[in-house]
């Protein structure tokens, strides 16, 4: 089964070159696409053609970091409890959400998510899951809603010393666990999770780093996100934040993901240099807490990736700011910034993830007053459009957004049943 694509813009997501004809879409994990001459004129059952004339056709887009959990906390109540710095932020709201969720929750919030990145055109999530009191079960939880959605993932828990050492164990446990099934599964993708520095002490950091180890795995965590992270490390441990991880071997994984990297000196950022981690930037989360923002110089541009820290599930919206927000900082060039929106494709490909072929397709259709050429493309995706432009998706060769409606799943009853576990999330709040 097919899907073909009739008076197709496509333009290649690494080298910006148009290509227009009938592309032949491949249904199937990494299927891939073909350029054909015609439309079959007996079409095999299931083939489908679609006349995309007037819109461009490109790759999807990954989300490099995102916290499924928070999928519920839109529109929730605000704790009574002062959140004036960044670690009572996240004592009085997300550590109080997170020990709240339940399997229902957790699925809802998954689902919550899933079509967010449907309806944003973003069909591959490498996800940060925190549920440290209802965690058995939990990756295979939001994994199974991210496939029946057909969303690509890469899933880990954040192990943290926080709530004791029974709900650590379970933790480290679920971890296990689902690398295990990774194994065989189809789908089933994950890295080892940490919260942040300032979180885990070493027992915690040396088993999750056996854990690495055991599954050929990467390490994914914040780092340096607020001072509080550095300042914490520097008198606990008498180094810097990259120092101690990369002295626990965790920069010699180019799965590693070291989530804002905010605070980092020059020391660290000659050692992030030297090592193998991608760093993943969430400039709209940074300005909502207040942390600082990230800049990129002495770091390696071709392993700084984009994600969204849970704030939402919109690629071109999360690249948009942080390109705005840097090119007032330092004067950072368009290019650049689509070139940080797509590392996050090139990270999954270097390490051979599966799920991110070329048969993952976003369908744009801008209805643009001005004309369109290879030569400004980068212009009209910056400053003249916003997610509004995403038509459909295609994921794997199937349509996963069509017409701006989600056609994997009924949309309503899942709604429904996020709005149902979202109330009673709250109620416990
Ligand atoms: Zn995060």
């Amino acid at each position: 089964m097919s899907i073909y694509l009739k008076n197709a813009t496509y333009v290649d997501w690494e080298t910006l070159k148009f290509k227009t004809g009938i592309i032949k879409v491949n249904q199937g994990q990494n299927a891939g696409i073909e350029f054909v001459d015609a439309v079959p004129t007996a079409p095999t059952q299931g083939d489908e053609v679609v006349d995309v004339a007037g819109k461009i056709v490109t790759h999807a887009f990954a989300c490099g970091h995102h916290h499924i959990y928070s999928g519920l906390a839109g529109g929730m109540p605000f704790p009574n409890k002062p959140m004036n710095n960044f670690v009572e932020i996240l004592q009085h709201l997300w550590w109080n959400l997170d020990k709240k969720l339940d399997l229902d929750m957790i699925k809802a919030s998954a689902y919550a998510v899933a079509l967010g990145c449907a309806k944003n055109g973003v069909s591959f999530v490498i996800d940060h899951h925190a549920s440290p009191l209802c965690i058995r079960d939990s990756l295979k939880t939001i994994a199974d809603v991210l496939d029946e959605v057909g969303l690509s993932h890469i899933l880990c828990v954040e192990h943290s010393d926080r709530d004791g050492e029974e709900a650590l164990q379970n933790n480290l446990d679920e971890t296990a666990n689902y690398l295990e099934m990774a194994k065989t599964h189809p789908t089933y993708q994950g890295l080892v999770g940490l919260h942040a520095s300032f979180t885990c002490g070493d027992s915690n950091l040396k088993r999750s780093m056996d854990l690495m180890e055991k599954f050929n795995s990467g390490l994914h965590i914040h780092v340096a996100e607020d001072l509080a992270d550095e300042s914490h490390c520097e008198q606990r441990y008498s180094k810097r934040v990259v120092e101690r991880l990369n002295d626990f071997g965790a920069l010699k994984s180019s799965k590693s993901i070291f989530a804002h990297c905010i605070h980092l000196n020059d020391s660290e950022r000659a050692i992030m240099n030297a090592g193998k981690a991608y760093i993943a930037v969430n400039t709209d989360s940074n300005l909502n807490n207040r942390v600082g923002t990230f800049t990129s110089h002495g770091l390696n541009p071709d392993r700084i990736m984009l994600g969204t820290d849970g704030m939402y599930s919109n690629m071109m919206e999360s690249a948009k700011t942080h390109y705005f927000v840097n090119h007032a900082l330092e004067n950072l060039q368009v290019p650049d910034a689509y070139a940080r929106l797509r590392n996050v494709n090139r990270y999954i490909r270097e390490n051979h993830f599966k799920g991110d072929g070329d048969n993952n397709l976003v369908i744009l259709d801008p209805k643009m007053p001005t004309p369109l050429h290879e030569g400004n493309f980068l212009g009209h995706f910056f400053y003249g459009w916003n997610s509004s432009v995403v038509e459909c998706m295609i994921a794997q060769g199937k349509f996963v957004l069509r017409d701006r409606q989600v056609a994997t799943v009924n949309e309503n009853e899942v709604l429904s049943f996020c709005r149902t576990q979202a109330e009673r999330l709250w109620s416990k709040l």
